[in-house]
């Protein structure tokens, strides 16, 4: 047992540090080893529980409403109903099923801002709502509620604000876009993901904060993550409704087969329960106060290192933080794939991404509790990046590739043309081997000049290469 257990330590250690407030996306730390361990320890004894049915496992269902509840207050849903599920995509993917399903229109869309989380896209695709996508403003990163209420026609089924958008940290006007949605007669669901449990804490400290949660009329569901700010193990968010009116085209029953009738609340239907029950425990351990303490601590770091990144010569924000999201940009010395991989060097993990329309590449950074304990080393370690990067210069992207990835069409490309183009981006070694290259700035500088539906199919093609049994 011990055996097997090493192995996956060791193969654990090639993986990016998921404590310690050096990774600064994927994983949220809150410096709290006791709630780890706790979260941790419910995971084991939940581990073969199946939440399928909650009429064979009672305290699932215990858990679950429980949770709820304290998401419906901390959110101002009076009369809201909601399922935990396994994640945020879940959360959202389910609001726009249960808004397609509702309105019962041939031809459903959505109108989504640009700055919406690509889980809607994922939506959008799986459910066939295409996405009336709306730009924002190219200063605020929000969008004109005037541009939302254009977008809008008789076959819209939902209507969407992020709080915060993830790629720049900025809460768009809910209030004025629900207002529109309702006038309208359409949902208005509110991505609070990754807001929805720092903003109610920070607001308590007496803190303001945007408008975002029910007490706005009109907003008629509101995801958010439990495996985020709430500092819980992976696989945990909730959706709520408004009421349970809402809720009910969510839900899916089929008596059309001979075994038991599937009654299902989300897209799985056996479910560990492990998530669920672990988000309990944490959630109780840290407790309203310590998620206070938690959000300020977060918050307060995060508008803290925006003031200290907007001083470093060469670096400058790209939107003034709402929450404990940053997203930054470089001048003309260097790039920012460059840098990502000077701070990767440092020991810091920052997300890199990619110009999209008129904007160009940024780093993104998720600020949770534990890096607070470390912002001086953060400044210190961009800092230091950001001259590595100045002298290495921006990296270079052959004129002759960057024009054939303009002009590429992905829809006309056989396998063997991408196996080509892997080769070339240099991603072929990496599909065969499992081992990403040290440098990713050229691979990413390459994937920034093309357009998006090539990058996707190029990612596309990588990923089929890398997931293959060994
Ligand atoms: C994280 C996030 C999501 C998706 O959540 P996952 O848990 O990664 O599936 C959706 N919207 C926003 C704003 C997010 O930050």
């Amino acid at each position: 047992m011990t055996n097997v257990l090493a192995r996956l330590r060791a193969l654990q250690e090639g993986d990016l540090p998921t404590h310690g407030g050096s990774t600064l996306a994927y994983v949220y730390d809150s410096g709290l080893a006791e709630a780890d361990e706790i979260g941790r320890a419910a995971l084991a004894q939940y581990g073969a529980t199946n939440g399928l049915d909650p009429t064979v496992f009672p305290s699932l269902r215990t858990l679950e409403n429980d949770l709820v509840g304290w998401a419906a207050r901390l959110l101002n849903g009076e009369t809201a109903v909601g399922t935990v599920t396994s994640g945020g995509t879940e959360s959202v993917l389910l609001a726009v099923q249960a808004a397609r399903d509702a309105a019962n229109s041939p031809t459903p869309n959505m109108v989504i801002p640009s700055t919406a989380h690509a889980a809607f896209h994922k939506a959008a695709h799986y459910f066939k709502v295409p996405a009336v996508v709306v730009d924002v403003d190219p200063v605020t990163f929000t969008p004109d509620p005037a541009d939302i209420a254009a977008a809008i026609d008789d076959n819209t089924v939902l209507v969407v604000a992020s709080a915060p958008s993830y790629a720049h940290g900025v809460v768009d006007p809910v209030r004025e876009i629900a207002a529109i949605a309702a006038d309208r007669g359409v949902r208005c669901h509110v991505d609070a993901c990754i807001g929805g449990w720092i903003l109610p804490y920070v607001r308590l400290d007496g803190i303001e904060v945007p408008d975002f949660d029910f007490a706005v009329p009109g907003v008629t569901s509101i995801s958010v993550d439990l495996h985020k700010y709430a500092y819980t193990p992976k696989g945990a968010s909730i959706l709520l409704h408004r009421d349970a009116s809402l809720r009910k085209a969510q839900f899916f029953a089929s008596a059309a087969w001979p075994g038991y009738t599937m009654l299902n609340s989300t897209m799985q239907s056996t479910k560990s329960g492990a998530p669920l029950a672990a988000a309990w425990a944490v959630i109780h351990h840290i407790g309203d106060q310590g998620y206070q303490r938690l959000a300020r601590t977060a918050h307060d770091a995060t508008l803290d290192l925006a003031k200290r990144i907007d001083a470093i010569d060469g670096l400058t924000l790209v939107a003034t933080p709402a929450t404990t999201l940053v997203a930054v940009r470089t001048d003309a010395r260097s790039d920012v794939f460059t840098l990502a991989d000077e701070m990767t060097t440092q020991g810091w993990f920052v997300q890199p991404q990619l110009s999209f329309r008129d904007q160009p590449p940024s780093l993104h950074l998720t600020v949770s509790a534990a890096t607070a304990l470390r912002l001086d080393e953060l400044v210190d370690a961009l800092t230091a990046a950001t001259r590595s990067a100045q002298q290495l210069g921006p990296a270079h992207v052959s004129p002759d590739l960057a024009a054939a990835a303009t002009t590429l069409d992905p829809t006309t490309l056989d396998d063997a043309a991408f196996d080509g183009l892997l080769t070339i981006a240099g991603l072929a070694d990496t599909a065969a081997t499992g081992t990403l290259p040290t440098r990713m700035a050229p691979i990413n500088a390459l994937l920034d000049v093309a357009p998006p539906p090539l990058r996707e199919a190029l990612l596309t093609a990588f990923l089929d290469h890398l997931m293959r049994p060994a």
